[in-house]
């Protein structure tokens, strides 16, 4: 058992770092528990940021978050390679086991372990990351302009993704598996009044080709079995995102779609001092800078519950 800590964060993103910074200059001594393989989080795995506030010119994803990284640690975070796999958050001093077995207290949890975005589990789909495949078209989008683009997906997102997407694109491609959509009557009606977006129904994708940027995709008609080439630059996977709620079943309350549930417009979850910010608690903004700024209130609200402890 290790000495009573003020305040664990779980979770290395922009929620994560920003949190830690803001505790870590108000004197918390925060230690954050940033993953074992994936420390600094989603960004880590993509190329330019160009929506990253304070940069002009933008900044390439690892970059951006080795500097976050830095400055957390510049004020005192103490920051830990490791993930966390269990909590007990009850008491009035929460615990929280790393991978070693060690028990870690602590007064407050901010919890910022994101969520997973589904992959079609494809060779080349991880390497074309960043060079052509994208799971957010907020993100992305502005670097498509002119280009013909497949979407992946028959939900509100990939609805929403494409008619996103046919600001900027020559063609938008909606590629999906059934042959009528999930996603709702209205999402649908502007996709299929979009003269940019066409529909390929009954498919899915076989295979992604390019080296080193993405140029296009075998697709497979579930029905028939018949494959065919679609010439594409961008393709945007939009079949869901799962946040990392795993640790927190039985003690945090989730809502339907597994993300954490806060008592909005604060970050506190239904346990007392354990609160909760960035893409694990939102299923609708899903930015770096969205998470960041959760991940500021994330602190200040734990700051708060501290001092008034104390
Ligand atoms: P994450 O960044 O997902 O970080 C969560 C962290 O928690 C991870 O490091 C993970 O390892 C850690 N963790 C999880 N479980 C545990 C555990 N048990 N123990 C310890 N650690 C744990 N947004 C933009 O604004 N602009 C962009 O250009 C942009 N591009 C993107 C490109 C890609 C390819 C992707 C996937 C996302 C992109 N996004 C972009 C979205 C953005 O990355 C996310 O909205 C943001 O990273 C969410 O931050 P977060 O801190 O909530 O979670």
């Amino acid at each position: 058992m290790t000495d009573v800590r003020n305040v664990i964060i779980i979770g290395s993103g922009p929620a994560g770092y920003t949190a830690a910074l803001y505790t870590a200059r108000a004197s918390l001594k925060p230690l954050v528990f940033e993953g074992a393989v994936t420390a600094g989080g989603a960004l880590m795995n993509t190329t330019e940021v160009e929506n990253f506030p304070g940069f002009q010119d933008g900044v390439m994803g690892p970059e951006l978050m080795d500097n976050m990284r830095a400055q957390a640690e510049r004020f005192g975070a103490e920051l830990v390679p490791d993930d966390v796999v269990s909590v007990d958050l009850s008491g009035e001093i929460k615990t929280v086991t790393d991978t070693a077995g060690t028990v870690h207290r602590a007064k407050a949890v901010i919890v910022t372990t994101g969520s997973q975005h589904r992959k079609l589990g494809l060779p080349n789909e991880d390497t074309l990351s960043g060079r052509g495949v994208s799971w957010c078209a907020t993100c992305d989008g502005f670097f498509f302009k002119d280009q013909d683009i497949a979407v992946i997906g028959g939900g509100d997102t990939a609805m929403e993704e494409a008619t996103f997407l046919s600001r900027f694109a020559k063609s938008v491609t909606i590629v999906h598996r059934r042959d009528s959509l999930r996603a709702s009557k209205a999402m649908q009606e502007r996709a299929f009044a979009d003269p940019k977006i066409k529909f390929i129904w009954d498919s899915e994708v076989a295979e992604i080709h390019g080296d080193p940027k993405l140029t296009g995709l075998t697709l497979r008609n579930l029905k028939t079995g018949d494959t065919e080439l679609l010439s594409v630059t961008g393709l945007f996977i939009a079949i869901g995102h799962d946040p990392r709620t795993e640790l927190f079943k039985g003690q945090l309350d989730l809502d339907g779609e597994g993300y954490l549930k806060v008592a909005a417009p604060s970050t506190r979850t239904n346990v007392t001092g354990v609160f909760a910010a960035g893409d694990v608690v939102d299923h609708t903004y899903r930015q770096a800078i969205t998470a960041a700024g959760t991940g500021c209130s994330a602190a200040l609200d734990a700051e708060r519950y501290l001092a008034a402890l104390a």
